[in-house]
């Protein structure tokens, strides 16, 4: 499932790939268009992007004139660059170039919106800042007594931190998974915020390549490049890695590494 790090791969690949107006458009699932009108859509893939931005998991598109164009990749979204306007489970395509460019989704769950600027202000409202870009003082306060989990995955409090992101972060600091955000001193919120800039940073650099015309997510069939998400055994310690449902959501975690904030 794509976090921060993958949409932000995806806008890299847009910004390399996209570099002149839609000479061809084929809406192939009308449903993937969730607001605005299939013209507006068309009307604006036919044009040169001027801007591709992200903030947390939303990406959107901006062009030199009329409304913005907004990507949410859900579960299996992701942006793909073939050579072909077939492309299995491709919802929209559309040929810059001789390249060809697809919104697959499998299982459709993503979708696209066109935006006005007003659009676009209230959706970025609801959304808190990138990891980059948080304050650990307002971080704690948002977070309340909550469940460090909780607080971390509610986009309005930080943008773009999924499950993965979340359990990988809490066993590189050895934070047990059930730890309060009200456990952690300002200190210790600057370095948990650090963690995950330093993770998201490591997925771009690990995983992004403008040749490349796809990534793989681990929940479709790609491999598992995570120290504890999904695996079995502790790198640090070689115990078994235990996992417990956190709002339904399975949390991986090491029950000897993970020791600090432990209920
Ligand atoms: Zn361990």
């Amino acid at each position: 499932m794509p976090e921060l790090g993958e949409v932000e791969i995806a806008r890299k690949h847009l910004q390399s790939w996209w570099t002149d107006a839609a000479s061809t458009f084929h809406l192939i699932d009308a449903k993937v268009l969730k607001s605005g009108e299939p013209a507006d859509l068309e009307r604006q893939i036919s044009q040169t992007p001027r801007a591709f931005k992200r903030r947390g998991k939303q990406l959107w598109v901006e062009f030199a004139d009329g409304p913005h164009l907004a990507f949410h990749f859900r579960m299996t979204g992701q942006i793909v660059r073939t050579t072909s306007p077939e492309e299995r489970f491709s919802r929209i395509a559309w040929q810059v170039g001789d390249s060809w460019l697809h919104f697959v989704d499998p299982r459709r769950f993503g979708y696209v919106e066109v935006w006005t600027d007003s659009e676009r202000d209230a959706a970025l409202a609801k959304l808190g800042p990138d990891p980059h870009a948080a304050d650990p003082k307002l971080m704690r306060e948002k977070a309340g007594a909550r469940q460090l989990k909780a607080a971390l995955l509610d986009q309005s409090v930080i943008a773009g931190v999924g499950n993965i992101a979340f359990i990988e972060v809490m066993w590189r600091l050895g934070l047990h998974p059930e730890i309060k955000g009200s456990q952690l001193s300002k200190a210790e919120w600057s370095r948990l915020i650090q963690a995950f800039v330093d993770f998201f940073d490591e997925v771009v650099e690990r995983d992004f390549s403008p040749e490349q015309g796809r990534i793989d997510y681990v929940n479709t069939g790609g491999t598992n490049p995570f120290e504890i998400y999904q695996q079995d055994q502790c790198p640090k310690c070689s115990g078994g890695i235990e996992r417990l449902v956190q709002g339904g959501r399975s949390t991986y975690f090491c029950p000897r590494c993970q020791r600090s904030g432990r209920r």
